[in-house]
């Protein structure tokens, strides 16, 4: 077993359930960010211990059994480590379980969670009478080998090379297999064939997905769409037969955690779901960053067959392939967690990869719906963007824009979302950790990440009613100077167009069909569109744009059939 499997199995109950979103600088900087009163490594410690606890109940079991089953779910080179740590986590909590207390309580007796001077207590479930110190101060009386194990996760033992590891994938938005160094990769994840189309060709440079085709594609296919060759009747190459005039583009998407489709399955979560099949899958699921940009709005080009993320994909790729299969394999998710409008200048969308010279033409979807205004400092309003800061940060990177990508592109700005829907849809709802014994509401959930400054965002993800307003407030400023420079920007190379994000008209959509806000909502969380939001969303912007902006999507090329008669599914995807 390798040391990069034993941090994974930590980080998957820690560090990732409280990654999500926050501002990129925090992955580029030394650490993770870690909250007090044990933060990051106290939500792991406490979701652990829960689900330990709820499975040893489930299958009327001691919690050693229990916390072995759990280990037991995980895919096999998981195991031993999930073993090993629980060598010594184990026995830390075993009695405080069969005392039938709370995770809370649990961890707090054992030091992964504590209260710092000046801060509040953190719970997530409902506290014992007289508050969990007094609680644990009872039990340590009693107890006289108690021990602490006050120890950040990635300072336990063999874990922290495991944390520099996830670190440099969620830092790193190049593919990491790129023999030629253009951008395009043969592999799935690690921001392979997930997040851009397929290399055909990964030992020549000139030849990859969006490439105006070299010499027709005569013999070579240099865009990679499957097209190539020559009509033997009239002698034409396909490329200028079946494309020439058909105005090919692609598609990519500037964006954030809800551009890459960040999804954790509840099926880890939840004790009554979790099992083997749900973590079948967890290398993939890591080495992509926990995002699923395969079925996004932005760039999906497949439908799910992973149990742990089910619904429809929709995406304005998959349109646009629809429109003209020239642009097969055109796409690229230049999306990271976290994103917002400063980061995006300074360190995304330089992974962006077209020639402005040998490319075809690009439709850019610039959306960074949130991160401008969410952190999870508790000086919140000193971490927002200022209106000066947007009105920089996107003027610049429309700059570098200018300069990077192929005259006759495309973009489309979506302003930041109303962060209120989460709140004022989800807060009464129980939350997946908390289904067992319906004990932990949304509203629960928010305040216990905002207590261990790990929130992703406090503005929106908070039951003060005050901030959320106020963060809403912000948002609206910020998106009037996105409108502001997106109507009043001069270039020859592109079009600017600004809307905002379709949320709400999704939502309006789904309910007008029986649908419930919350259903279109990552359950864990409660931050993100799920698979459902991602696909309706997509559906409202491309109608959206082929109603009131029909030049950015191109005309539709009315040698599609004949395309799919001849070159079947154009190579695949994979
Ligand atoms: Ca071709």
């Amino acid at each position: 077993m390798s040391a990069k499997t034993q941090a994974i199995f930590v980080l998957v109950f820690a560090g990732i359930l409280v990654s999500p979103s926050q501002p990129l600088s925090r992955f580029s900087s030394q650490s993770f960010q870690r909250g007090v009163n044990g933060g990051a490594t106290c939500v792991a410690c406490t979701v652990i211990v829960a689900l330990t606890e709820q499975l040893s109940e489930i299958y009327n079991e001691t919690a050693v059994r229990a916390f072995d089953r759990l280990c037991n779910f995980l895919p096999v080179d998981y195991q031993i480590y999930c073993q090993t740590f629980g060598s010594y986590f184990v026995p830390l909590i075993i009695d405080s379980l069969e005392k039938k207390v709370t995770p809370d309580v649990v961890c707090h007796r054992i030091g992964l969670c504590y209260t710092q001077a000046g801060k509040p207590e953190c719970t997530i479930f409902p506290p014992p009478k007289g508050g969990v110190k007094a609680h644990v101060d009872r039990i340590a009386k009693r107890d006289t080998k108690l021990r602490y194990l006050r120890a950040d996760i990635c300072d336990l033992p063999g874990v922290k090379e495991l944390c520099e590891w996830i670190k440099k994938i969620f830092d790193q938005h190049d593919p990491a297999l790129d023999a030629d160094g253009d951008y395009y990769s043969i592999a799935q994840t690690l921001r392979g064939v997930s997040w851009r189309g397929k290399d055909c060709d990964d030992s020549n440079p000139g030849i990859h997905p969006g490439a105006k085709p070299i010499d027709s594609d005569i013999y070579v296919d240099s865009n990679c769409n499957g097209i190539y060759g020559v009509d033997g009747a009239s002698g034409t190459p396909y490329e200028d037969l079946l494309c020439g005039n058909s105005s090919s583009r692609g598609v990519a998407i500037l964006g954030d955690s809800v551009g890459a489709h960040f999804h954790l399955p509840e099926e880890w979560f939840d004790s009554s779901l979790i099992s083997v099949e749900a973590f079948k899958d967890l290398t993939f699921i890591l080495e992509n960053e926990i995002d699923w940009p395969e079925f996004s709005a932005a760039t999906g080009y497949k439908n799910s067959t992973y149990s742990v993320t089910k619904g429809p994909t929709h995406s304005m790729y998959h349109s646009m392939w629809e429109r003209n299969r020239c642009n097969h394999r055109d796409y690229q998710n230049i999306a990271v967690n976290g994103a917002r409008s400063s980061t995006m200048l300074s360190s995304i969308v330089t992974s962006l990869a077209r020639n402005p010279s040998s490319d075809t033409p690009l439709l850019i979807i610039y959306a960074l719906i949130g991160n401008d205004v969410c952190n999870g400092h508790p000086d919140t309003f000193a971490h927002m963007t200022t209106p000066e800061e947007m009105r920089e940060s996107f003027t610049k990177t429309l700059q570098y824009l200018e300069t990077h990508v192929p005259t006759g592109s495309h973009i489309v700005v979506n302003g930041l979302v109303d962060g209120r829907i989460l709140f004022n849809n989800l807060h009464d709802r129980i939350h997946p950790i908390g289904r067992f014994r319906n004990d932990v509401t949304y509203s629960d959930f928010y305040d216990y990440l905002y207590c261990l400054e790990v929130s992703p965002c406090n503005g929106w993800l908070t039951s003060n009613e005050t901030v959320r307003d106020k963060t809403t407030e912000r948002a609206k400023l910020l998106n009037s100077v996105l409108k502001n420079v997106s109507t009043s920007y001069q270039s020859q190379v592109f079009d600017v167009h600004y809307f905002d994000f379709p949320i709400e008209d999704a939502i309006k959509t789904w309910e007008a069909n029986g649908g419930e806000a919350w259903q279109l909502i990552e359950p864990v969380d409660g931050f993100h569109t799920n698979q459902y939001g991602q696909a309706l969303t997509a559906q409202v912007m491309w109608d959206y744009l082929q109603t009131n902006l029909p030049d950015v999507i191109g005309e539709e090329n009315p040698h599609n059939s004949d395309i799919q008669s001849l070159f079947g599914d154009q190579g695949g995807y994979e």
